[in-house]
């Protein structure tokens, strides 16, 4: 590729409403343009990282046994209705109708898909086990998108989801995948960490995410010093709950800080049953104690939306149209300004009243996850969220530390939850019929190309390792329109390099030696050959390296077999 036939977008200045260094040099290296609120396109750089993600993902999958489908992003509604989550889901899942007035969604995930699938062409034990994948666009209206593509509303997904007759045979997929997820996150040269994930509300160690070892991470990782133990702080987020709950007055009972009694109290006020999980809750400080609040949970949440409040006169008064779009969207769950018995500030891990007056985030809100089961300590969910440094491991070897993670993968046994309700099963040898045991398997594409920039930058810009970069190689020619010589040489390494195959980008443009260099620098092209009229002389170019900033001369020659 030649600079000067080609988009590379590049920009000297920050961005102002980037906060993570990754979106900040997705931005700059000219990878990714913002359309709109967790909306974004890819540009040339960008989508070349990208698609080299997607083709490790893609082998690795295929090398574990698993048969590549590619299904619509736009899902009838009666799917979703058979599964339960058209009731159930969040206002994550976008609704929307077509010209005949029919219910669909634009999948957030794609189980329900799937299991339509693989009950009309498996009919038979003998077709299984069975794991199908894609990668695939998918869309959540996430109540807070930021940090780029890390936490889009629109972003490319690999899921799998496997089919089995029994738990063995299910438990064995498993683990291949675990270990095809490991293999991927190697070859993709990330420093990561397998760790449990919601063990609560199904048990065992039924569920593992796969994080990437990052300061911006959104997630609390506990480690053990002594061995491979390493859990998700965060716990029971994910998991429809399908275990005996207690009562809700027992519930109650157990709330036992007070944030979960003030929780509980606007639960009471609501009318929200007891099983809901109440997920997320912005609140915004206002004169006298009256604050807007607003909760996003499950769909019971949106019923009570209206009719439950009398006191809600008004919409909500937001700072303003935008920031109402995006932090909340115009979806179900908002509710208007009411009187809260007490202020409430709930950290991630720790609980704690607090006034109102303190600071909100930039943003104006005061944002509080909470989770019913987590947040109200039911005592069928194993509780890590008041773990600190130091305290003795779970599995009882060594103590833990805390480090931030990003969630780039999940994988999740699904048991019976989707075939039971959408009738997945087969007929078995002896002629029976028998319903499917499911896993299910996700890693974030998208995500992954940010998380990969959050291990790998320095001052100057994106320091990729081999495998993720836009191009390999940079041949930046100083003064090539001064010199016919540079320009000849130049020109034939181009030549060579493209067809020994390997990703080059020829820095053709009329640009000073400084602003090349700087570009390369930021895009973060492994390899860059220098080619100047004084090494010419002895027939030679000057090679850097990217990342550990290492200079040498090479007979130019040599260039393409020592970058092969
Ligand atoms: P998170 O906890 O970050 O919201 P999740 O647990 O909701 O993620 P899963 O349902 O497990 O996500 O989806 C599988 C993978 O998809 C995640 O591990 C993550 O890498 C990716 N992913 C999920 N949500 C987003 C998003 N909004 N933007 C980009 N990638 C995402
Ligand atoms: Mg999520
Ligand atoms: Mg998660
Ligand atoms: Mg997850």
């Amino acid at each position: 590729m030649r600079s000067s036939q080609y988009l590379l977008g590049t920009l000297k200045e920050t961005p102002a409403d980037a906060e993570v260094i990754s979106h900040q040099l997705m931005l700059r290296a000219g990878m990714i343009r913002k359309v709109a609120a967790g909306l974004y396109t890819w540009t040339p750089s960008g989508l070349r990282s990208l698609r080299k993600v997607e083709r490790i993902v893609r082998e690795e999958m295929e090398n574990a046994g698993a048969l590549e489908v590619l299904m619509p992003m736009v899902q009838p509604a009666d799917l979703w209705e058979e599964s339960g989550r058209w009731e159930d889901y969040g206002p994550e899942l976008l609704r929307l109708k077509d010209r005949n007035a029919r219910d669909f969604v634009l999948g957030p995930t794609h189980e329900e898909v799937i299991s339509e699938l693989v009950r009309k062409e498996v009919n038979s034990y003998k077709q299984l086990p069975l794991n199908l994948f894609q990668i695939q666009t998918k869309f959540r209206d996430e109540i807070r998108p930021r940090f780029g593509v890390m936490r889009s509303r629109e972003f490319i997904m690999k899921d799998a989801y496997s089919f089995h007759l029994d738990q063995a045979s299910l438990q064995e997929t498993y683990e291949r995948m675990h270990a095809a997820y490991c293999k991927i996150f190697t070859r993709l040269g990330l420093d990561f960490r397998p760790v449990i994930a919601d063990t609560g509300s199904i048990g065992g160690s039924s569920s593992h995410e796969f994080h990437v070892l990052a300061a911006s991470g959104e997630d609390d990782i506990a480690f053990s010093n002594e061995s491979d133990y390493a859990a998700n702080v965060e716990l029971a987020e994910a998991v429809a709950p399908q275990q005996q709950r207690p009562a809700p007055a027992a519930a109650l009972e157990k709330v036992a800080t007070p944030h979960c009694k003030t929780i509980a109290a606007l639960v009471e006020q609501f009318n929200v049953p007891i099983e809901q999980t109440v997920k997320t809750l912005i609140v915004r400080g206002a004169e006298k104690g009256l604050v807007a609040l607003m909760i996003r949970g499950d769909h019971q949440l949106n019923e009570i939306k209206a009719s439950k409040l009398p006191a809600v006169k008004s919409p909500l008064e937001f700072a303003s149209d935008e920031e109402i779009r995006n932090v909340i969207g115009a979806g179900p769950g908002s509710l208007g300004p009411i009187n809260l018995p007490m202020p409430l500030v709930i950290d991630r891990s720790v609980a704690v009243l607090a006034d109102f007056s303190a600071g909100a985030n930039e943003d104006g809100f005061h944002h509080f996850n909470i989770n019913w089961e987590r947040d109200c300590a039911l005592p069928d969910v194993a509780d890590l969220r008041n773990v600190v440094e130091g305290d003795p491991s779970p599995d009882g070897r060594g103590t833990l530390s805390i480090k931030r993670g990003i969630e780039v993968g999940h994988i999740f046994q699904l048991g019976k939850k989707y075939s039971d309700a959408m009738k997945v099963g087969v007929l078995t040898e002896s002629g029976k019929h028998e319903t499917l045991m499911m896993g299910c398997y996700g890693i974030g594409v998208t995500r992954i190309v940010a998380a990969a920039i959050e291990q790998n930058h320095d001052q100057y810009g994106i320091t990729w390792g081999d495998g993720l970069a836009p191009f390999s190689v940079a041949i930046v020619p100083m003064n090539m329109h001064k010199s016919v010589r540079v320009q000849e040489t130049a020109e034939k390494l181009y030549q060579d390099l493209v067809n020994a195959g390997i990703d080059v980008l020829f820095d053709d443009r009329k640009e000073r030696p400084g602003v090349m260099f700087a570009d390369m620098e930021l895009i973060g092209i492994p390899h860059q050959i220098v080619i100047g009229e004084r090494n010419l002389d002895e027939a030679q170019v000057e090679y850097k390296n990217r990342r550990s900033g290492d200079k040498k001369l090479m007979a130019i020659d040599a260039v393409v077999a020592q970058l092969k």
